[in-house]
């Protein structure tokens, strides 16, 4: 199985989605009998990843630093214009936070594309 990378995005041909890649790395750790760590505590019954609740958006926050599809699942939020909860470490219910997580994206394609 190829393991997915936290770097895979940079080496992607701009016609391929962040979310097809994202499909397809979810697909591939799902064969291999893992969940990230969202998919562990939803199944739980655990919503800190959609919750009201700044502290436990915050918690989930903290889960995704572990998770092998980090950056492909905060590409797919921001490509999807995701407006709540977290995603790929990032609390897209702040719009400030959005706003910056994907000035940041933006940069790192854009250094991806001139190097
Ligand atoms: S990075 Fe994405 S897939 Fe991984 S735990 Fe966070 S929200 Fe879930």
């Amino acid at each position: 199985m190829t393991e997915p990378t936290k770097s895979r995005l940079s080496s992607v041909p701009s016609f391929v989605s962040a979310t097809q890649l994202l499909a397809s790395d979810l697909d591939r750790l799902a064969a291999a009998g893992r969940k990230t760590p969202c998919q562990y505590v939803l199944r739980q019954g655990d919503e800190r990843f959609i919750s009201e609740d700044r502290d436990e958006r915050e918690s989930a926050r903290g889960l995704c630093a572990g998770c092998p599809v980090l950056d492909l699942c905060r590409a797919a939020a921001i490509e999807e214009q995701c407006s709540w909860g977290v995603r790929g470490g990032v609390d897209f219910s702040d719009s400030r936070t959005r706003r910056a997580a994907r000035r940041q994206h933006h940069r790192k394609i854009n250094r991806s594309e001139t190097a």
